[in-house]
């Protein structure tokens, strides 16, 4: 069972399940959200994930209309993003995890658009989009 927390502490959350693809998403949807170079970020069951506690401080922004990106309403912290036409699936922000994962796989995705300022400097696959399925 992994547990995760926002950075106030209202909002906890576990997932029972396995985080067994991690992506850094360097587009800049994402950079804007985190405020950062990139985005760690993982897909997980939407059945097997369960907000614990703070439910009612879940608020969630759409840049694109058919995907939410839900965060703490008093934090600010970026928990997940979810699709509405993918509901079985959720991309969970990794930062907010408090259990130690261990990576399997591992890529750069839209790396067209990485911030000049950050050099990637791992041997990790790069994809100028997603990652081709
Ligand atoms: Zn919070
Ligand atoms: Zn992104």
């Amino acid at each position: 069972m992994l547990k995760g927390s926002c950075l106030c502490g209202q909002i906890t959350y576990q997932y029972d399940g396995v985080i067994d693809e991690i992506s850094m998403c360097h587009c800049r949807q994402c950079q804007r959200a985190q405020g950062s170079a990139f985005a760690a970020v993982a897909p997980i069951r939407s059945s097997a994930f369960t907000i614990t506690t703070g439910q009612q401080q879940l608020a969630e922004f759409r840049a694109s209309a058919n995907k939410a990106r839900v965060f703490c309403r008093l934090c600010g912290s970026p928990l997940y993003s979810a699709r509405d036409d993918l509901p079985a699936i959720k991309r969970l922000r990794l930062g907010t995890l408090d259990t130690p994962v261990t990576a399997k796989t591992q890529y750069h995705a839209f790396v067209s658009s990485k911030a000049s300022w950050f050099s990637i400097s791992d041997e990790l696959p790069q994809f100028e989009r997603f990652k081709p399925s």
